[in-house]
């Protein structure tokens, strides 16, 4: 059976979160017929077991029809967050003084305890405290043992469990938590497509987590989430050890100034896409969806102008995990991308806008070269045998006009295609032929292709592996 359509029309990939409101086989093979190429299950939820019975409905629903999902487990990380409060709430006037603890209290009179013990020691005066989302601030003015003292700068209802940053502070707790440990024997256990590291400072922090997981014996691809001031200082060290960003805009905008993040998003993008890594931007999408059918004009704008910026792939969080309304927000946000693209491809200079001269590798100038060549000869499409997925990946980050399909051996590496920007994955049993005519003649009986008459662009052999490293660039005339 072919590929399902909607993997062929859109090349901009969409990634869904899993939650409440999509937890049964029902709703994740509805997700996947609306066009979801990705799933992230997030381990700031849920149980191990239930995070287990996702894995099992995502890879049933796909194997019912036939696509190529991935799968990524995103790490809590050190989510700074309020303890218990009395009553589940406390209200903080502006300018009133208040204490921020880390003695095990529940919080009452102006006392709110915080769950991260370091606290104490990473603020200073001057020091901005933010709580629910930025939504309230607090000043720290003095340190006293475990209670920090603050004024409210933004006072408000404060309720117990939310999220804690610290925009000013050098934040000490290390980027994997105890719990994260857990989560990232979990993964490997299941066998995620994707590792996901929340609150990346430096290339260190991903060096760390190679490390654990080589500790278990194998390692997954990591996916750098980017929303701390630091890893923007650390970019390109973190682009170069990581398999792929993302630009998490939810904690990005209240760590760094909200209205720098668009900016930041399209500096993101260029560098992740120069180094051939594919970028996701995430949260906030189509927000209003949580509650409402339809997206408002600025989510619509926000999600095409994401993906016209160079984005691999856009995120839901919110909307398909807690929202009323999960598969219209994939529905809808498909449409976007489609209308989008069939624009793009009218003015293809808006999709080769970014400067892919940056380094040169054998891979990177044939994969340009295999680019323009089938733009130039309107060649039916590139056809790349690529065990690792890489050599696919790269010719995706050149963005060719033409179809790329990436054929492989292993579903693994068809699912890990999945992230990157148009490519086309096909799974052979036996793809390692050296008759390429023969390979490319499967690939069309398998996807229903009719190359008669068509010329394709064949391009291989940069593994150390594949082809006895022997790069081969070909044109083939059906
Ligand atoms: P989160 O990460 O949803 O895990 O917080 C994404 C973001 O901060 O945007
Ligand atoms: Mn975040």
């Amino acid at each position: 059976m072919a590929i399902a359509p909607v993997q062929v029309k859109r090349k901009t990939r969409i990634i869904a979160t899993l939650g409440p409101a999509t937890s049964d086989y029902d709703s994740v093979l509805k997700l996947l017929q609306a066009g979801v190429n990705v799933i992230r299950l997030n381990m700031s939820h849920g149980s191990h077991d239930h995070h287990r019975q996702s894995f099992a409905l995502v890879r049933k629903a796909a194997a019912k029809l036939n696509r190529h999902v991935a799968i990524f487990c995103d790490l809590c990380g050190p989510k700074i967050r309020v303890g218990l409060l009395e009553g589940g709430s406390m209200r903080l006037r502006s300018r009133s003084r208040v204490i921020i603890t880390t003695r095990k209290v529940i919080g009452r009179d102006n006392v709110i305890p915080c769950q991260y013990p370091a606290l104490h020691k990473d603020v200073k005066p001057g020091d901005r405290i933010l709580l629910d989302d930025g939504k309230l601030e607090l000043k720290v003015s003095k340190v006293e043992g475990r209670d920090v003292r603050c004024r409210v700068v933004y006072g408000g209802e404060l309720k117990d469990k939310k999220g804690i940053n610290l925009p000013d502070s050098q934040v000490s707790s290390p980027s994997l938590t105890a719990n994260d440990r857990k989560d990232v024997a979990f993964a490997l256990e299941q066998e995620a497509d994707f590792i996901a590291l929340s609150f990346v400072r430096s290339a260190d922090d991903l060096r760390k987590l190679k490390r654990v997981m080589q500790r278990h014996g194998r390692e997954l691809p990591i996916i750098s989430k980017i929303e701390k001031p630091e890893a923007l200082e650390n970019i390109d060290d973190i682009i170069a050890e990581s398999y792929a960003i993302m630009v998490a805009r939810g904690d990005l905008g209240i760590e760094i100034d909200a209205a720098r993040v668009p900016m930041v998003q399209k500096d993101l993008i260029s560098r992740a896409r120069s180094a051939c890594r594919p970028v996701i931007v995430a949260t906030q999408m189509m927000e209003s969806m949580i509650v409402d059918s339809r997206p408002t004009r600025a989510e619509v704008g926000d999600v095409s102008n994401a993906a016209l910026n160079g984005a691999d792939a856009v995120m839901l969080s919110g909307e398909t995990s807690v929202g009323k309304y999960p598969l219209q927000a994939v529905n809808y946000m498909s449409h976007i991308l489609q209308e989008m693209e069939k624009w793009q491809a009218r003015n293809p200079e808006y999709l080769r806008n970014v400067d892919m001269n940056v380094t040169y590798s054998p891979r990177r100038a044939l994969a340009n070269a295999a680019v323009t060549i089938s733009h130039d000869l309107d060649l039916f499409g590139l056809f790349v045998p690529t065990s690792s997925g890489i050599t696919a990946g790269v010719v995706s980050a050149f963005r060719p006009s033409q179809p790329i399909y990436g054929i492989c051996s292993q579903p693994t590496t068809a699912r890990r295609m999945m992230l990157h920007w148009g490519i086309r994955p096909v799974a052979l049993t036996q793809p390692e032929h050296q008759d390429w005519d023969d390979m490319c003649q499967q690939v069309a009986q398998v996807l229903k292709l009719k190359l008669k008459n068509q010329s394709i662009i064949v391009l291989a052999g940069f593994g150390k592996r594949s082809y006895n490293n022997q790069p081969v660039l070909k044109i083939l005339k059906y």
